[in-house]
């Protein structure tokens, strides 16, 4: 039986990404070393780094006035780091509240200037833009593009008029083709759909490198970061490396729109499966409903323990809810084949019909 792993603590990666990381691990490109022990500074390693921006700005299709930069602290890391280099000409920015992470971001925030909520979410819905409290001043708009918790996405970005717009991607980078010109700026720590925990992708726009406060540590700063070439002091150069793994996955299976369509594919097919079946459950409104993370119920709760000790049973791993929230969830990155939503689909549709 083939096994699946729904959702992943640190990271989900490829098979292919995994079988080449174990070829090279004691001899890297000929060098007769692992990566990890290769100096950071030597051509080779900062080819790599080079490339790597190079090859993201292609699939990505990034305007050249952005920077790419990689960044270590994680997700949590930027929530600091974001109003820290945002902040210091204007204080005040824009929070949009749609789930637990932008929450977080929200209270990282408040420690270096004033937040201004623009909307907050009922948990199945993002209200109309038009009930919108947007701040023409605002030095900065936030959001999150896709709630990994809550199974929450925007159906559409944001207009937030000049107001430079910034979003947190960690769980849909990559995922569906984006007009990166209509960002000020993104962020997505690497561990769902670019590699491992240890780096996070920070792509920002040439403007923005300029407004930090005077507190803004060096390895945080966007604008010192941008001239070291993300080598300010040592980088996590194994999360960098499977990055780069990872990205030349993404350029073979047909770049963005290819894996949009499959992603598309396998997140219609099980919330397709699971309107259509009374057992299961998902109360999160269909244009607000995420592409990479499914949450669900079962029409009974009392089953949901049962369901994921015989899920396991059948290599269907991880599908226990986030803590906060309980119930089921299904994560859907770019690295899980449909192969994996047909036997997830497959084992409940046994499971409805043995506990119906
Ligand atoms: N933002 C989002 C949308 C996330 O899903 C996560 C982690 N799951 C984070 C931020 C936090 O990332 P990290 O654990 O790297 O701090």
């Amino acid at each position: 039986m083939e096994l699946y792993n729904f959702a992943p603590g640190p990271a989900m990666l490829p098979q292919e990404v995994l079988q080449q990381i174990a070829r090279e691990i004691f001899n890297w490109r000929g060098t007769q070393v692992s990566v990890m022990e290769i100096g950071h500074r030597t051509k080779l390693f900062q080819s790599v780094i080079e490339e790597l921006q190079h090859k993201i700005r292609q699939l990505m299709n990034i305007p050249k006035n952005y920077k790419i930069l990689f960044v270590q602290g994680g997700g949590q890391g930027q929530f600091s780091a974001i109003p820290m280099n945002l902040l210091g000409k204007n204080a005040t920015a824009d929070y949009f509240v749609t789930g637990t992470w932008s929450k977080k971001a929200v209270d990282a925030a408040k420690v270096y200037g004033q937040v201004n909520i623009v909307t907050q979410t009922d948990g199945i819905s993002i209200p109309h833009a038009s009930t919108w409290q947007l701040n023409d001043k605002a030095a900065y708009a936030y959001y999150c593009p896709n709630e990994t918790i809550n199974g929450l996405a925007f159906a559409e970005i944001p207009y937030t008029k000049n107001v430079p717009l910034v979003a947190d991607m960690t769980s849909n980078i990559l995922a569906t083709e984006i007009d990166v010109s209509k960002f000020g700026l993104i962020m997505a720590a690497a561990q769902k759909n670019l590699g491992i925990a240890g780096v996070t992708l920070v792509i920002v726009r040439d403007d923005l490198l300029e407004q930090q406060l005077a507190i803004t540590p060096s390895v945080w700063n966007y604008k010192l970061l941008a001239e070291a070439n993300s080598s300010l002091n040592t980088p996590p150069v194994f999360a960098i490396y499977v990055m780069d793994l990872v990205v030349d996955w993404l350029i073979k299976q047909g770049g963005i729109a290819n894996i949009a369509k499959m992603n598309y594919a396998k997140a219609s097919k099980l919330y397709d499966y699971i309107d259509n079946c009374d057992f299961y459950l998902n109360t999160v409104e269909k244009p607000y409903r995420s592409l990479i993370n499914v949450p669900f119920n079962l029409a009974d709760n009392r089953l949901v323990n049962e369901f994921v000790r015989q899920a396991n049973d059948h290599n269907l791993k991880y599908l226990a809810g986030h803590a906060s929230v309980g119930g089921l969830r299904v994560s859907l990155y770019n690295a899980m084949p449909e192969a994996g939503v047909n036997a997830l689909i497959e084992f409940m549709r046994q499971f409805a019909k043995n506990n119906g």
